[in-house]
């Protein structure tokens, strides 16, 4: 690095912020479609875009031409107490993509504010604060998603407002789903949500909090349908279902636009944010109307739903329906998944994911243990030929894998022999050692 950049960062924010590449971390000074370059004078290819949120890539027209517009106006900001045409027109256009009937939209400017909202309107609506997550899920930083983050390392209070019961995660390799049918978690999950219910809540549960795909917990899915097979027994309860889109929303995954619809559901409240912006700090809910209009005071937010996010917003959604980055991601994700499915490797525990959300599992050999010094060395050697990546899962023991959805195919494939060649040179080491 040029100058010591990392020192005063590490002199200036508070300990428990993590910077990736340790005492080689990483200044990110130019974007260009999906390559950045950085202080150290390198290019890379980015297939983690800022945790999944540079969705479109970096330094496209479209966007910056639509924020410079809105900028030559000279209105970055008003309040959300004067009308906002571009927060109008945008939430009429999420309300009729949310598949949610007749729903009503709140912008935030985070994901964990967005999270927030929707534990607020559900606890309101319900008169409960008692709320279902799943384990090793990540929600948010503030106090009410800390307290439905089942990951401990990002959870850093046990004071809770909310009154939280777990359920499992649709983890294959580990914990109560492990070495299971797709069927089997399936009737397992029931189980273990009606066993829940009856033992460890008061019976007046508001809301169940999921992400159709753990994100921060390492991309972990559970068996398509899971969602709904759990819905059926909340809708016996009237328990409401939160869908935490964050990750997952606006065609990541491929196969759908939202995570939810592999799953066979419609969810009261939908929480989406990260790509959404494009880099711009843009989240927000969508919801069932009687649902959203439940807050018993008068609320707002000074800078959620502000013109310019809302400028970056629009454009981010013009441009991705109209280039079709869904099929895109389905297409240049296949190219991964099937690339990566090849090696079979003694040290890859799994290769999962959809679209482009996807996750590597690095283990000793042959074995499902976490290898987390593994995957550092992997995630390391990816950044010295190129390729940066991400990181994550309760041990720390994931590659995650977020790219642009406008990856190319040929970009697909530089990055896909990047890290192959970084996870068979990491396998050969740890057979050898
Ligand atoms: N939900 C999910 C699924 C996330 O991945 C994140 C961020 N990693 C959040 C919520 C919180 O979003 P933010 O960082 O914008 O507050």
């Amino acid at each position: 690095m040029s100058d010591d950049l990392l020192a005063r960062h590490r002199a200036v924010m508070p300990g428990w912020m993590p910077v990736y590449y340790g005492d080689d971390a990483l200044e990110i000074v130019e974007g260009s479609g999906r390559r950045v370059r950085g202080a150290d004078g390198r290019t890379y290819l980015d297939f983690f875009g800022g945790v999944l949120t540079n969705m479109i890539g970096y330094d496209i027209p479209e966007i910056n031409e639509a924020v410079r517009k809105q900028l030559a106006t000279g209105v970055v900001h008003t309040s959300t107490l004067y009308l906002i045409r571009q927060q109008v027109e945008l939430a009429e256009r999420i309300a009729r993509v949310s598949g949610i009937p007749d729903a009503r939209v709140f912008f935030t400017n985070s994901g964990s504010e967005a999270n927030e909202t929707a534990l607020l309107m559900a606890a309101n609506v319900r008169r409960s604060n008692q709320i279902l997550a799943i384990k090793n899920s990540y929600h948010g930083r503030t106090f009410a998603t800390m307290a439905v983050t089942g990951h401990r390392s990002w959870s850093s209070s046990s004071l809770s407002p909310l009154n939280v019961s777990w359920l499992a995660s649709g983890d294959r390799l580990r914990g109560r789903m492990a070495g299971l049918s797709d069927g089997d978690i399936l009737d397992a999950a029931v189980d273990d949500l009606r066993e829940v219910l009856a033992t460890v809540t008061a019976g007046d549960v508001a809301a169940m909090i999921a992400e159709p795909i753990q994100g921060v917990g390492g991309f972990v899915a559970g068996p398509d349908g899971l969602l709904g097979a759990y819905q059926k027994v909340l809708g016996e309860h009237g328990i409401l279902l939160i869908a935490d889109e964050v990750q997952t929303g606006w065609g990541r995954t491929g196969e759908h636009f939202w995570g939810y619809q592999a799953h066979g559901v419609v969810p009261d409240l939908i929480t989406f944010a990260k790509g959404i912006g494009n880099g711009f700090a843009l989240g927000g809910v969508a919801g069932r109307a009687d649902v959203m209009n439940a807050v018993p005071a008068i609320s707002f937010s000074t800078f959620g739903g502000n013109p310019l996010s809302m400028a970056a917003g629009t454009a981010v959604l013009d441009y991705l329906l109209d280039h079709d980055l869904q099929t895109n991601a389905a297409r240049t994700g296949a190219i991964l998944l099937d690339g990566l499915r090849e090696l079979d490797l003694p040290t890859v525990g799994e290769v999962r994911g959809k679209g482009l959300m996807i996750g590597v599992e690095i283990v000793r050999p042959g074995t499902r243990e976490p290898d987390p010094a593994a995957t550092v060395r992997v995630f390391d050697e990816c950044r010295a030929g190129g390729l940066l990546v991400g990181k994550g899962g309760l041990y720390g023991n994931v590659l995650r894998m977020g790219p642009p959805l406008t990856l190319t195919e040929d970009e697909a494939r530089e990055g896909l022999a990047i890290l192959t060649g970084a996870l068979a040179r990491v396998d050969a080491e740890a057979r050898i050692g």
